[in-house]
């Protein structure tokens, strides 16, 4: 399968499939000038798997690839790797004509992504996406490292000229990534296409059914929700706002519990919930939420919030959203299943909702 995604600085392809890595280098030459030297950034556990698969493929025709492999996590989103990356690109003699691939889940997405936009003030790259959560983050051209005083807060806007998606590589991944991931895919459904969310509830009823074949499907359908939005909104200017359904709340709860505590996918899974039961109140229409949360659960995901943490707290951390403006939370609703709206929320009523969402004792 492939995905056009068209946005206003640059139109790429995404190809989703089951063992199309080895048609990379035809990639390469389709979507890129004359390349001088490849350098690939990966992280350790993703080095391991498919780092010399990917170099052998390369070889051939590209006698200068280079690979840099960072630490796993999240940690590595940081200055410090961010100029070790640079210091190998310039000591391996990367140019203006090199080209960055970035093979990895979101971390290495979003760093490599980062590198490749300010090294020698922006050179192209390659998404190849290791986890389900990176059919989401490897698309858009949103790509950021962290700082001590808040994540993602130092990055660029830097499309890349392919995304190549192999669904072989997924095999590897542990059950709680995959479970992540799949909190975005069901996210892509929720805000954007109503009969997909429909097959995903009918088809998936645990990750366990997630095969090939659906998981291609998933990977497709959720991609080209994304591509759509940023396609009208490159630079979250409005529109591309939805797609931080169920994160207003989710983001809190990863700051309040500290990263790593819980995952990404975990955390917007409570966002998604919370942000369904808002909705039902606010435009009074239902969107039968109590069996979407059963669905949920089915899939392994928490839909209450954690008792450790203060709505008070949460409700402050909401405030510190970037869409927040005057201090009113803007919250992503949905006003029915596949389409979403943007929404200022008066504090009293997010926090009497909160209140609620806790596992009852
Ligand atoms: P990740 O990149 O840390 O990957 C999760 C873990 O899985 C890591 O330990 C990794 O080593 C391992 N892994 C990756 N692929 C594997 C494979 N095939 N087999 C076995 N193990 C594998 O995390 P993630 O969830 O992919 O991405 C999270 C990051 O993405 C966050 O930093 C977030 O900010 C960012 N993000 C960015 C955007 C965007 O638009 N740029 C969107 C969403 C998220
Ligand atoms: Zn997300």
């Amino acid at each position: 399968d492939v995905v056009t995604i068209s946005t206003k600085s640059k139109t790429y392809p995404m190809y989703i499939g089951s063992g199309i890595i080895d048609q990379l280098p035809q990639l390469i030459k389709d979507t890129c000038k004359t390349v001088s030297n490849i350098l690939v950034i990966s992280d350790e556990t993703v080095a391991q798997r498919y780092l010399e698969q990917v170099m052998v493929l390369l070889k051939t025709d590209f006698k200068n690839s280079y690979s840099f492999v960072i630490p796993a996590g999240e940690a590595a989103k940081s200055f410090e790797m961010y100029y070790q990356c640079q210091t190998f690109a310039l000591s391996r003699g990367l140019d203006r004509s090199s080209l960055i691939l970035a093979l990895g889940g979101g971390v290495v997405g979003d760093l490599a992504g980062f590198v490749a936009a300010t090294f020698m003030r922006g050179i192209p790259f390659i998404q190849l996406p290791t986890t389900l959560l990176a059919h989401d983050s490897a698309v858009g051209g949103k790509v950021a490292i962290n700082h001590d005083l808040g994540k993602n807060m130092i990055g660029a806007f830097h499309q890349p000229n392919a995304v190549l998606y192999e669904i072989d590589f997924m095999k590897t991944l542990p059950l709680k990534e995959l479970r992540s991931g799949f909190a975005e895919v069901i996210k892509h459904g929720l805000i954007g296409d109503r009969e997909f969310y429909h097959w995903l509830i009918r088809e998936v009823k645990t990750l366990s059914d997630l095969n090939k074949e659906k998981l291609q499907y998933a990977v497709l359908k959720g991609v080209s929700v994304k591509a759509k939005v940023v396609s009208e909104d490159e630079q979250e200017k409005g529109l591309r706002a939805i797609l931080n359904f169920g994160h207003t709340l989710g983001h809190a709860i990863e700051a309040e519990l500290g990263y790593g505590e819980i995952t990404h996918g975990d955390a917007i899974a409570i966002g998604m919930i919370y942000a369904l039961r808002l909705s039902e109140e606010i435009f009074n229409f239902d969107l039968s939420s109590s069996s979407i949360a059963a669905s949920f659960k089915r899939f392994g995901f928490p839909v209450t919030v954690p008792q450790e943490l203060p709505p008070e707290k949460l409700l402050q951390r909401m405030k510190m959203d970037k869409k927040a403006t005057s201090g009113k939370v803007k919250m992503i609703l949905l006003k029915d299943i596949g389409k979403a709206v943007i929404k200022d929320v008066d504090d009293k009523q997010l926090l009497l909702l909160l209140e609620k969402s806790y596992e009852k004792a």
